[in-house]
């Protein structure tokens, strides 16, 4: 004798309720061929859909041993049972059980996504069937636009999508009117005559009528099993002829494929749960992005600052330093210190400075402005350019000539826009002076002040202005390429040789830059702090929404199970729904980041956000690993999900 399709031994399937032990099963024996139309009747609640969900691969089975086509399936794992249920069984649900936001055929084409079916040979193959079924009209509709008939048909194309060779209906005219439920049964009778094994669970008689073998259950065991012989074989031409189990026609790669369509199809159907998802990566990667290109731009411009300073530049100050209360008091700075710090090699020019508040007049205008007397090199160790005319001489400086170089704001307030400055004598103190020079307007954030500054040469302010002979400061140019550490050293070294005493200080620019470099470089960890923590709180928006969506998802998670997903495509799936949405909340974020940085450049001219390769890289990065590390907790608990319990949720 032949081996039985389905064979069942002391199958027994007890349920914990609460405290106690329910048994829904006690120890079916039953045995089913291949090609047989069965039906499973009984009261409700007698264990009808417990033995066909085991039958189906669905449930497993407490004790007893099930055996399809001779191999037993205690033996199989999870993985392996949804394979059969994939290519084997076809099921049929009282309830339907279509997904709501795909079209019929995207319903039907479903169990061949997870056989691996390449597209092409999956519509054609569902067009046809929903045709035969007479839904070839219907083939993009919802299941809401259908009929409660047509959606039990859609359902059976389904169940035939990869071979069924196994129809599993569960109630199939349980939700249907009587003419569409006759209908129904029409086609299951066609499939069995074309070859299908049909087993239907039922408690009408008038339904179970139609099968040629009719098994009783009550309290879960069989009570009796009887064969309709005065039945006919429809005479129809058989639906579909029986297919041998579907093959995995194309690899992985193209299941994976797949996977991004349904994502992107269960994305785009809840529009505006994703867009809330994506909220929290949008701000979490738009401010990191902004965040380190705000961060750059204040870096590089506060950089250049500086280096138009000139970062190669020592002042030497009297007294032990800024705020010393004795500095004014003290005289040892002098202009032959100057000259012998000329002579270092390392030096590329000092000069002397010496200034005072006086006052200046032209005509009838008065101001008070910072005079400063300064050699003719001082120009050049500031960098301070000229808008008009030129800097003194040494000449200039050695006839202790009556000249002088206004800054831009001094040339505004005293003469304004239309007078040239050029040759116009002014007072400086009490003394006429003839202005030859006018220094550029300085855009610099640390010299661009209102002040007002103008420098005469030094033995003019000595001699003549401040009858001082003592200097104020001392500024030292570095030779360009060489380290300021070890100037400042030597010339600290030079200085204390020639005073003999410590009464001056010296003041590197250079430390202030690297100071606003440590500076930057802190403001940049604590930013990018609070941008980790952004993207932390996106990320757990994510996996909230996320499990939100896994249970409000179940059914249609049980529902794919059923037609054969295996734990790990469902897992799959909500990954790379997670990855997704993250990933699109990162683009948004960037383009936003950008939209901001011209936003940006629009109101403030000064400076603008550098944006980096590398902050773009990182945003996708972190946005991938975000929806990785945050959609895994939700996939993993989709894929866990028992597919009765999750086909039970309403
Ligand atoms: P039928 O389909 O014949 O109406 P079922 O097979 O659905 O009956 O259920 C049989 C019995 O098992 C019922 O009393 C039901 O309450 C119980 N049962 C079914 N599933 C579960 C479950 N997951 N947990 C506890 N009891 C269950
Ligand atoms: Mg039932």
């Amino acid at each position: 004798m032949s081996q039985p399709l389905l064979e069942l031994k002391g199958i027994t399937r007890s349920f914990m309720a609460g405290e106690r032990e329910f048994i829904a099963l006690k120890g079916i024996d039953l045995t089913i061929e291949a090609g047989e139309m069965l039906a499973i009747i009984g009261a409700s609640g007698s264990g009808k859909s417990t033995l066909m969900n085991i039958l189906g691969g669905l449930d497993y089975a407490t004790a007893g041993s099930y055996k399809i086509n001779g191999i037993e399936t205690r033996s199989l794992g999870d993985e392996q049972l949804a394979e059969l249920r994939r290519d084997y069984f076809g099921f049929i649900f009282q309830r339907y059980h279509l997904l709501t936001h795909l079209s019929a055929l995207h319903n039907v084409e479903m169990p061949a996504i997870y056989a691996g079916t390449p597209q092409t040979q999956r519509h054609s193959r569902a067009r046809e069937l929903l045709a035969r079924l007479g839904l070839a009209g219907h083939v993009s509709h919802r299941p809401s636009q259908l009929s409660g008939g047509q959606q039990q048909r859609v359902s059976i194309a389904r169940a035939l999508m990869n071979g069924g060779e196994v129809i599993l209906a569960d109630e199939p005219t349980g939700a249907l009117d009587t003419a569409s439920g006759k209908e129904v049964m029409q086609i299951l009778a066609e499939l069995h005559a074309a070859g299908h094994t049909v087993i239907i669970v039922t408690h009408d008689p008038k339904v179970a009528a139609n099968a040629q073998r009719i098994v009783e259950v009550s309290d879960g065991e069989i009570v009796s099993d009887t064969r309709n012989t005065g039945l006919e074989l429809p005479s129809d031409a058989p639906i579909e002829p029986k297919r041998s189990g579907a093959r995995r026609l194309v690899a992985s790669l193209g299941l994976f494929k797949e996977a991004f369509n349904m994502a992107w199809v269960a994305l785009v159907s809840h529009r505006m749960r994703t867009l809330l998802t994506m909220l929290g990566i949008v701000i979490g990667i738009t401010s990191v992005v902004s965040i380190s290109a705000i961060g750059e731009g204040a870096k590089r411009y506060v950089l250049k600052d500086i280096q138009a300073i000139g970062s190669n530049t020592i002042d030497i100050f009297p007294g032990s330093s800024f705020g010393d209360s004795r500095a004014s008091a003290i005289e040892t700075l002098l202009p032959s210190d100057v000259d012998a710090l000329n002579q270092l090699y390392y030096v590329d020019s000092a000069t002397p400075v010496v200034g005072r508040h006086l006052l200046l007049r032209f005509g009838n205008i008065d101001l008070d402005a910072q005079v400063n007397g300064v050699s003719d090199r001082y120009f050049k160790v500031k960098g301070l350019k000229l808008e008009a005319g030129i800097a003194f001489s040494e000449s200039d400086a050695r006839r202790q000539a009556q000249v002088v170089v206004i800054d831009h704001n001094t040339r505004q307030r005293l003469f304004g826009a239309n007078v040239d400055p050029l040759g116009q004598v002014i007072l400086v103190g009490n003394l006429p002076c003839t202005v030859i020079g006018v220094t550029a307007d300085n855009k610099n954030m640390f010299a661009a002040s209102k002040a007002l500054n103008v420098w005469v040469p030094y033995e003019t302010a000595a001699g003549r202005l401040l009858g001082q002979r003592h200097l104020d400061s001392i500024t030292v140019r570095i030779k360009d390429g060489q380290p300021s550490k070890v100037v400042e050293d030597n010339v600290n070294q030079l200085m204390l040789q020639r005073h003999g005493t410590k009464d001056f200080f010296t003041n590197n620019l250079d430390s202030i830059m690297q100071t606003v470099q440590k500076t930057s470089r802190s403001l940049a960890l604590l930013l990018s702090l609070i941008a980790v923590i952004s993207l932390l709180v996106g990320g757990i928006g994510v996996m909230n929404i996320m499990l939100v969506s896994v249970t409000e998802r179940t059914r249609e998670i049980g529902i794919r199970m059923a037609v054969g997903a295996r734990q790990s495509d469902i897992r799959q799936q909500f990954l790379v729904e997670a990855v997704m949405v993250c990933l699109i909340g990162g683009i948004i974020g960037i383009a936003l980041s950008y939209a901001l940085g011209g936003l940006f450049s629009l109101f403030v001219k000064e400076w603008e956000m550098v944006f980096s390769l590398g902050s773009v890289v990182t945003a996708f990065a972190c946005s991938t690993l975000i929806g990785i590390v945050f959609g895994f907790v939700p996939a993993r608990n989709a894929a866990r999900l028992d597919p009765i319990e999750a086909l039970a949720r309403d």
